[in-house]
């Protein structure tokens, strides 16, 4: 029963805000979840206990999505523990602030090499498994800050622009060959994520956003499931922006 029942679903940085989100969504739509990410077990206890209380098949896998060979385990550990792919959302993520006069390289490699690197990383490691059973959904997500860039985050932008751009390049290679894959660049969703902004960009984002507050988690996993589901058949290379109106393309 559900939207995806029968669906195996891997969400990365499911312990935490959208991934936990996703991957809740996904549960009670029936899929049986991976839940990766970098931290603990204990970390991801309140996002498992609550895939338990659902009644959920969910494994957690501490992976770090930039680690190429963790990478190659993960895909393989997935497979044995729950069966083939049917659906990958690249989700983990990381967000630092810094003038680009002022970034580190270590910096601009961290974020880079989680949001990127680890996207391309993570949907290899799936891919060919989705190619050789001809079926497969990938979401990758993204950011507004990907579409129009934002100050103090250029390394964060480029990560995020990086992602619509390979997303649109996969969706390119493997629709006709069933794999369909779409990115979501949400506006600004309360998360621990925006633990790190300050008071003053809250109220001038507040100010400038068509809706006039932030996003909930629970008003980006429709997308997902969305994108995941049968009646996300039609949808390639696309980038979905649950984002107030704060971007309008
Ligand atoms: P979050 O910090 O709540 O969750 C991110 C999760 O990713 C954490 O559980 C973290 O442990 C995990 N993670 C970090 N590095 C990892 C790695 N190397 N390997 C595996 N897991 C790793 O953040 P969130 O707001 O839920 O963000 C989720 C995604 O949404 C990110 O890609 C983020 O860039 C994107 N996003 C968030 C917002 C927002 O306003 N919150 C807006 C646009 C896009």
């Amino acid at each position: 029963q559900g939207l995806l029942a029968g669906k195996v679903a891997v969400v990365t940085g499911a312990a935490s805000g959208i991934g936990a989100g996703i991957a809740l969504a996904f549960a009670r739509e029936g899929a049986d979840l991976a839940v990766v990410d970098l931290c603990g077990e204990a970390d991801a206890k309140p996002v498992l206990d609550e895939l338990a209380a659902m009644g959920a098949t969910a494994r957690f896998f501490r992976t770090d999505v930039g680690d190429a060979e963790a990478v190659s385990e993960l895909a393989g550990a997935v497979t044995s523990s729950l069966g083939p792919v049917d659906v990958l959302v690249n989700n983990a993520g990381v967000f630092t602030q810094a003038l680009v006069e002022n970034m580190t390289v270590d910096e601009w490699d961290f974020v880079m090499g989680v949001n990127l690197r680890g996207t391309f990383l993570c949907t290899r490691a799936f891919l060919g498994g989705m190619l050789e059973r001809g079926d497969g959904r990938i979401i990758n997500i993204a950011s507004q800050l990907g579409q129009i860039g934002g100050a103090e985050v250029a390394h964060y932008s480029a990560s995020k622009a990086g992602v619509i751009g390979f997303t649109k390049a996969l969706a390119r290679e493997v629709s006709s060959r069933g794999v369909l894959v779409n990115a979501i660049a949400p506006g600004p969703i309360n998360t621990p994520l925006l633990d790190s902004e300050t008071e003053e960009w809250r109220s001038a984002k507040l100010a400038e956003l068509p809706i006039g507050r932030f996003g909930e988690v629970s008003e980006v996993t429709p997308t997902a499931v969305l994108l995941a589901s049968a009646g996300g058949s039609y949808y390639v290379g696309q980038t979905l922006g649950p984002n107030g109106g704060d971007v309008m393309l």
